[in-house]
């Protein structure tokens, strides 16, 4: 019985064996002719690992970076349309008659600043001039207008001058700096500096680099202040009150006269002034 229990014991074995003989086989006769044959390269042949990724920052405008300290910067979004939906109609009163009632914008919400190169788009030298006066002067500017949709420009100034506006294009802004209201001849030298003080209008010669004063008549009691790029005006508690400048403080307004980037002077067009989006 032993043995007969040994000899099935002994077949059994044989056949397992048998079995993993034949699949070793039929796996060496599938196997890849490549994994068969080792990978060599020439020692000068390039590397295909790419190098490791490097991070590089952006260049950045001129207005970015916080050189005022703990001031934000100011970006294009503090020149968007003062206009509001809350503020009530005007009424055009003549001869006692109510010849049209004036209604503001709906606001910033409501549409765009202007366009221009299907983006919008304010003069990059007034996003400058008042982050280098925030810097210089380490006091925040506040800006009271900045663009103005025609509606709104209509709302806050009716006069047949002011319809021309160049705040309607984006080439105008208004403001004052915060803790230095009573004291604007801080802000002018600080304007006046910067076109000193910087290479790019150094290289270009006194039309910026020098200011004159302007000697035509003008709607304010203070001669403005002219270069080739800029044309100041500095407002009086008296002057220049508007929709916009409802505050007790003097306040400066920055027109853009010329533009370095395209070798043209700036002017009013009600072409720019439509070119806008609505929402
Ligand atoms: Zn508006």
């Amino acid at each position: 019985m032993t043995r007969i229990f040994g000899a099935v014991l002994l077949i059994i074995v044989s056949c397992c064996l048998g079995m993993a003989a034949s699949k070793k086989l039929i796996r060496r006769q599938h196997r890849s002719p490549l994994a068969s044959c080792p990978i060599s390269r020439a020692l000068d042949a390039p590397s295909i690992l790419p190098s490791a990724l490097k991070t590089e920052a952006l260049p950045a405008y001129p207005w970015e970076g916080n050189r005022g300290g703990r001031i934000s910067p100011i970006t294009k979004e503090y020149f968007r349309c003062k206009g509001s939906s809350l503020n009530p109609p005007i009424p055009i009163i003549s001869d006692g008659k109510v010849l049209e009632n004036l209604f503001d914008c709906h606001g910033a919400d409501s549409h765009s600043l202007p366009i221009r190169h299907e983006k919008e788009f304010i003069y990059p030298i007034l996003l400058e001039l008042v982050n280098e006066i925030q810097a210089s002067t380490e006091k925040p500017v506040i800006i009271t207008s900045g663009h103005r949709c025609p509606a709104h420009n209509r709302y806050v100034d009716l006069s047949p001058k002011n319809q021309a506006s160049k705040h309607l294009i984006g080439a105008e802004v208004s403001f004052y700096v915060a803790q230095l209201e009573r004291n604007p001849e801080v802000v002018l030298n600080a304007i006046f500096a910067f076109y000193r003080s910087n290479p790019r209008y150094a290289a270009v010669g006194k039309a910026y680099t020098e200011f004159v004063r302007y000697d035509k008549d003008v709607d304010i009691s203070t001669k403005p202040w002219i270069n080739k790029e800029i044309f100041i005006k500095l407002y009086l508690p008296t002057e220049g009150r508007n929709g916009d400048n409802r505050h007790p403080f003097p306040y400066f307004s920055i027109q853009v006269r010329f533009d370095k980037d395209t070798n043209m002077p700036v002017a009013y067009s009600p072409a720019d002034a439509q070119h806008f989006l609505r929402r």
